[in-house]
């Protein structure tokens, strides 16, 4: 029978940096990754659906500096992030928050970063077993945890850390096991609990690429938190993509020619792709889909690729039975502002630095101190934007841009507060919706909720 001290469900950075944590510490430490094939991989790997964006103030979250990384895996410095409504844009040169990064962030390469993490593991002594998917869970109150394989082995493992990203594939039935029945499916079910993000890898004319930029389309397409993106990568390479909810009724849309990205005759919300294909054409009217070539030896298929994102509060893990939830897994990640690797890699490290030492009781109190602002803030910007339609954006753009245009802040909070009548309002719904968040009440399921299995 086969034992470990640590065992870790999922290969990306939350599982990655788990292993490394953990394992460098002295623990036997076994990582299971199911294995995701993708035209930039020669193997299986983990599936690293990512548009890889990092923010300043992400890199002191998640603790990695990216001087240390290899040469190849960051492909953009960033200056500025921009932000188009139906008749407003706005420019962020900075994101308004402290940070020892010198720009305003950057774009890498996801796939080669999360094999440099698992090699990372690996050099500390985990063992990660690429292609071994993970079946089934059972939960012990008192002994080790019993982790069953899709070969039909058996493993187990005194800590268990949950890092099977917003698909929650292993997640949910160890939940269920230990939560009153639907609570975890009502909280975390993919349909109710993530976004869809799809996205393509286009080849930009030399002469329209904007290589430090990353630009978001706000109020052009229906659904909360619903947008598309540009960021540039490599070469004249961009990642274009989209994130809305799942399962939208375009009957439910009200106003819906203010949407500049539907059409009359749409009998449904349209497909991910063909949101993109009218982007490009919005964008620029003058040119053809083909003049941005798709690039097919990247993403998961044919230069696309498709992935949840969490859109989700966090839960509280059951920390009491050596259970750490992680990352995606554990709705840390937010579709607001398309983030979450930096959140995924401060849990991951949390989980495996406390279950080396037998120590996981202590994982939601950390996580919270660690992150607890950033989620609180992203939890509160996501509600507050929640029934916005294309006016409400342009006119939270107009507000912003008179301030940047008037004075040499460039910081979204401090615009607001100098915008009169409306910045202050909006300023004042983003407290009060923070105040009803504080003391952890961003967290959707806490450790109360959990019985004995
Ligand atoms: C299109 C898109 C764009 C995004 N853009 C950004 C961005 O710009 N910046 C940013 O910071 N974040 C972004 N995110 C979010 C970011 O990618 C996630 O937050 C991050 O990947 C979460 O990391 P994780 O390790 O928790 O989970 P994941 O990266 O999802 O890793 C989970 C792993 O678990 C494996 N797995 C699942 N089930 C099993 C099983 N039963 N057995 C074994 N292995 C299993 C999966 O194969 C997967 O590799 C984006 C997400 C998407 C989809």
């Amino acid at each position: 029978m086969e034992r470990a001290d640590v065992a870790i469900i999922g290969g990306g950075p939350a599982g990655a940096i788990a292993a490394q944590s953990a394992a460098s510490r002295g623990a036997k430490t076994i990582l299971f990754e199911k294995g995701v094939p993708r035209e930039d991989r020669k193997n299986i790997g983990p599936d690293s659906t990512d548009a890889a964006g990092i923010l300043d103030y992400w890199v002191d979250l998640m603790e990695l500096d990216p001087s240390t990384f290899p040469n190849d895996i960051i492909l953009r410095h960033l200056n500025c992030a921009e932000f188009i409504s139906p008749s407003e844009s706005v420019c962020l040169h900075k994101t308004g928050i402290k940070s020892s990064y010198p720009h305003f962030g950057y774009t890498y390469n996801r796939t080669l970063f999360d094999d440099w993490m698992l090699e990372r593991a690996s050099s500390a002594g985990a063992d990660c077993r690429i292609g071994e998917t993970v079946r089934e869970v059972i939960v012990s109150k008192t002994g080790p945890h019993e982790l069953i394989l899709r070969t039909g082995d058996s493993l187990f493992a005194k800590n268990l850390i949950l890092a099977d990203g917003p698909q929650r594939s292993i997640t949910l039935g160890v939940l269920d096991q230990l939560l009153p029945s639907g609570m975890a499916s009502n909280a975390l079910g993919t349909t109710v609990a993530n976004h869809i993000a799809y996205q393509e890898y286009r080849k930009i004319p030399e002469d329209l690429f904007e290589p430090d930029k990353i630009k978001f389309w706000w109020g052009h397409i229906p659904g909360h938190t619903a947008y598309p993106w540009i960021f540039p990568n490599e070469g004249c390479t961009a990642r274009i993509g989209v994130t809305m909810p799942i399962g939208m009724d375009i009957n439910d849309v009200s106003d819906r020619d203010s949407y500049l990205l539907l059409r009359p005759e749409d009998g449904q919300i349209p497909k991910c792709n063909d949101y993109i294909e009218r982007l490009l054409s919005f964008i620029f009217p003058d040119l053809e889909l083909s003049d941005f070539p798709l690039v097919k030896q990247k993403g998961k298929r044919k230069g696309t690729e498709t992935y949840p994102i969490s859109s989700t509060q966090p839960i509280d893990s059951p920390s009491h039975f050596n259970i750490a939830i992680t990352g995606g897994a554990m709705g840390a990640t937010s579709a607001f502002h398309e983030g979450g690797a930096h959140v995924a890699i401060r849990t991951g490290k949390i989980a495996g630095t406390l279950a080396a030492s037998d120590s996981l009781k202590q994982y939601n109190s950390q996580w919270k101190a660690a992150i607890g602002t950033e989620i609180r803030r992203n939890v509160a910007f996501a509600n507050l934007v929640r029934g916005f339609g294309p006016s409400d954006w342009d006119s939270v753009f107009r507000i912003t841009n008179r301030v940047l245009n008037s004075s040499n802040t460039s910081s979204t909070l401090s615009a607001l507060r100098r915008a009169g009548l409306g910045g202050f309002k909006l300023l004042s719904t983003y407290k009060k919706e923070k105040f009803l968040l504080r003391d952890g009440r961003y967290v959707q399921i806490t450790e109360s909720d959990y019985h004995s299995p």
